[in-house]
């Protein structure tokens, strides 16, 4: 039997499509390893060039007498080995193709023409300036006249300035030049990026809580000790400030870092704090960045020219050699999983770099998320708590509304009594409000406004969706019942589902509060590449009295000024159809509650929801996670869900309807079959239909298995994937795999 290797040639995004078989000689077999540098003869001419192993087969679908055999392995240990290995294992556990994987962590590597920056230099000897002035004067040249005079002054000026400000054409730029008068020289300079200024000294100590956190992660380190740690402190309790001192340390050292944030809107404030202690020695990438912007960061961090980089979860492909630390803020943000595929975490994908690279992975978080904090309870990571805010600002104030009342004294509005008045009294005061709305388009679960209660699946304890007018569906078992405007509960025709959107909120609190300057984020204001940081700028400005906007006002902003943040309806978060809606419920509440207030004001946070009982709401009002998370994970462990069990979530997609019922249907019956009569901790849940049961004429169908094991999870996704591939899928039909979802599918 012979034995074949999938070769890339060239290691480059765009190279990776093209996949070639060599045949491995017998006197490699054994030493040969994904990731590693071959030599193999490549084209007509059979000229040697370097290959990358990506994978093994022990069949081959070409002619079997024209396949060219490896000619050597090379010893050279490169960074692309450990990216190769990476990618294999990323497509190993959360699913997908080689290809799909190693574009996920390859940098783009075409090239990109340097950024070429041009001066205007004064050339001419002083001895001449009369003579020459006399004679631009006689030609009535007053370009020629405005420039010379300027550079006279200046003795030198960036092209822009000559070109826009001045308006010198380039004929007379030639023409100046060729009388000997300037010269323009032109340097090669990087794409500038994160040029943001550093933000002040911080100009206090830091306190115990914060330096004995630092001493179990960076002490750690300088002995010898790489970890995963859980940093769980409070919002303000200055986790930041334990991250800049962590990597500062660790990049003393000789080693570099990774800083994830879960958002490119956050971006600016952490750098700005960052550059403080890093100077020019930190950087950002991120997927708004031009791709010569990108290129040039890449080239800094090779030439060694960077410590760390900041950036949502693609930044942990940053190819370092020296890695000592990856820090994930705000671990809990469902951001970091990946919603291309290969859908990965990157929580779980750090975790594997860290290891491989002997680096420390410190998440933090003010509301770790359950699986979290669940490994911390069983010991798998370090637990370090910062139990105090750190600043002077004290919590905010948290008040609850109960709509249900609203509803019965007559208000129709969505402003509750309460936060009606702390609003006024606000703006009176020429302070800043925060209105937060949770709106997901296409959701829409039924919930009644007499008593709060939402319509769940009997199954699986999650909300059910409306489908088309009349139908209630649960998204992971397929449940189904008719939907009337009746409760199940109170018996009330009060059911409907919630919809309203940040446009509709922003006209009535216009009309509300007539004079208030309204400003709106969401997604579709913050599309431009930089709507983020000029709609915060404008409203850290005050330029605006009223901010409403999604989840991302929510997060992580720091206003002095805001001393009111409205939670104008909690139950949509809470109504969200999947078992991490709770979870989502209690984080967005604790963090909005630590929003307001943070400088010497003091804050309000108005929660107005149908089920003030609920126990995320409960506990996000007293600020207590422990019981939150004991309430949760009883339920995640009763009903089976993550992190009690891990869950494989299989999405069939096909432009035929019975198409993908049948093999939706299929691949349950199969897994059934083949694994859950022999393993009886193997649960398939399904076939049932997506949230999103058609996209663009494309029906979507789900199963989920679950199981304790995730490898067993694993061989099931590989076991489906062979069966798939030896029957061969019809071009219009997809099979995509998803490990723990924390959407539904
Ligand atoms: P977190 O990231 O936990 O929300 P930050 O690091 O943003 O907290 O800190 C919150 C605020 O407290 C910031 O304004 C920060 O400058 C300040 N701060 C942090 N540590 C201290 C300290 N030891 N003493 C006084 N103020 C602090
Ligand atoms: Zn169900």
């Amino acid at each position: 039997m012979r034995r074949y290797a999938d070769i890339i040639i060239d290691i480059s995004h765009e190279a990776v499509d093209r996949v070639f078989q060599y045949a491995v000689p017998w006197e490699l077999i054994s030493d040969i390893d994904i990731g590693d540098e071959v030599i193999v003869p490549f084209g007509r001419g059979d000229t040697e060039r370097k290959g990358y192993v990506t994978g093994f087969s022990d069949e081959t679908s070409y002619d079997e007498s024209k396949i060219k055999e490896i000619i050597g392995k090379s010893d050279t240990i490169s960074i692309n080995k450990r990216f190769i290995k990476l990618a294999f294992w990323i497509k190993t556990n959360f699913g997908g193709t080689m290809i799909q994987a190693l574009k996920t962590v390859l940098p783009v590597k075409e090239k990109i023409k340097a950024q070429e920056k041009k001066t205007v230099i004064f050339k001419a000897s002083m001895d001449d300036v009369e003579a020459i002035r006399a004679k631009y004067v006689k030609s009535r040249s007053s370009a020629k006249l405005r420039l010379f005079n300027e550079l006279i002054e200046e003795k030198a000026l960036p092209f822009e300035i000559v070109r826009d400000k001045l308006h010198i054409s380039s004929v007379t730029l030639k023409s100046l030049e060729k009388d000997g008068v300037i010269e323009i020289i032109s340097e090669q300079e990087y794409r500038q990026v994160a040029q943001y200024a550093s933000a002040k000294d911080i100009g206090f100590e830091l306190n115990e809580y914060q330096l004995s956190a630092i001493e179990a992660v960076a002490g750690d380190f300088e002995k010898g000790i790489s970890n995963t740690y859980l940093l769980y402190g409070v919002t303000g309790s200055g986790k930041t400030e334990v991250y800049i001192e962590c990597i500062r340390r660790v990049v003393a050292s000789g080693k570099q870092a990774i800083m994830l944030i879960p958002e490119i809107a956050l971006t600016y404030q952490t750098v700005k704090r960052f550059r403080r202690v890093f100077g020019d020695r930190v950087t950002i990438l991120h997927s708004k960045l031009s791709k010569g912007e990108k290129y040039d960061q890449y080239l800094r961090v090779t030439r060694g020219e960077v410590d760390v980089v900041i950036g949502p979860r693609s930044a942990l492909f940053v190819p370092f050699e020296r890695l000592g630390l990856i820090v994930i803020d705000e671990e809990h943000e469902s951001s970091y999983k990946s919603d291309k595929l290969p859908a990965f975490h990157a929580r779980e994908v750090a975790e594997y770099i860290a290891k491989d690279s002997g680096a420390s992975l410190l998440l933090g978080s003010a509301t770790p998320s359950v699986t979290s904090f669940y490994r911390a309870r069983r010991g798998e990571i370090k637990l370090i708590s910062l139990p105090e805010r750190a600043g002077a600002g004290e919590l905010a104030e948290v008040e609850l509304t109960d709509l249900r009342e609203e509803l019965k004294k007559g208000n129709r509005t969505p402003f509750g009594a309460v936060l009606k008045r702390r609003i006024e009294d606000a703006l009176a005061a020429n302070e800043q409000v925060m209105l937060f709305i949770n709106r997901r388009g296409f959701e829409s679960s039924i919930s009644c406004r007499s008593c709060g209660e939402v319509i769940t699946c009997p199954h699986c304890d999650v909300a059910l969706t409306l489908h088309g007018r009349s139908k209630l569906i649960c998204h992971y078992c397929g449940f189904e019942i008719g939907y009337t405007k009746k409760c199940p509960a109170c018996g009330a025709e009060h059911l409907a589902g919630f919809k309203m959107g940040t446009e509709k909120l922003v006209e009535l609190t216009e009309k509300t509060f007539p004079g208030a300057r309204v400003l709106r984020m969401d997604t579709d204001t913050v599309r431009r590449k930089d709507g983020h940081e000029e709609i915060l700028e404008k409203f850290a400005l005050h330029e605006a009295d009223i901010l409403v906007g999604t989840q991302m006002i929510v997060k992580g902003h720091d206003f002095a000024n805001v001393t009111v943040m409205g939670i104008m309806l909690a139950d949509m978060s809470l109504n969200d159809a999947d078992y991490m809606a709770a979870e989502r419920t209690f984080e967005l509440l604790t963090q909005a509650a630590g929003r307001a207030g943070r400088a010497d004001k003091k804050g309000y946070v108005v929660i107005q929801t149908y089920r003030p009982d609920h126990y995320s709401i409960v506990n996000a009002m007293k600020q207590d996670y422990d019981a939150f998370f004991g309430e949760e994970i009883a339920y995640r462990e009763m009903l089976g869900f993550p992190p009690a069990y891990h869950m494989l979530g299989i999405l069939v997609t096909s432009e035929k309807e019975a198409y993908a019922d049948a093999l939706a249907l299929n691949i349950a019956d199969h897994i059934k079959r083949e694994f859950a009569s022999e393993d009886r901790r193997v649960k398939v849940i399904g076939p049932g239909t997506s949230i999103i049961s058609k996209i663009n004429d494309v029906f979507r169908r789900v199963v989920y298995v679950r199981h304790t094991e995730h490898r067993n999870l694993v061989e099931i996704k590989d076991e489906m994937e062979a069966v798939l591939e030896k029957k061969g899928l019809p071009s219009h039909a997809r099979i995509m795999f998803d490990f723990d979802p924390v959407r539904t599918l």
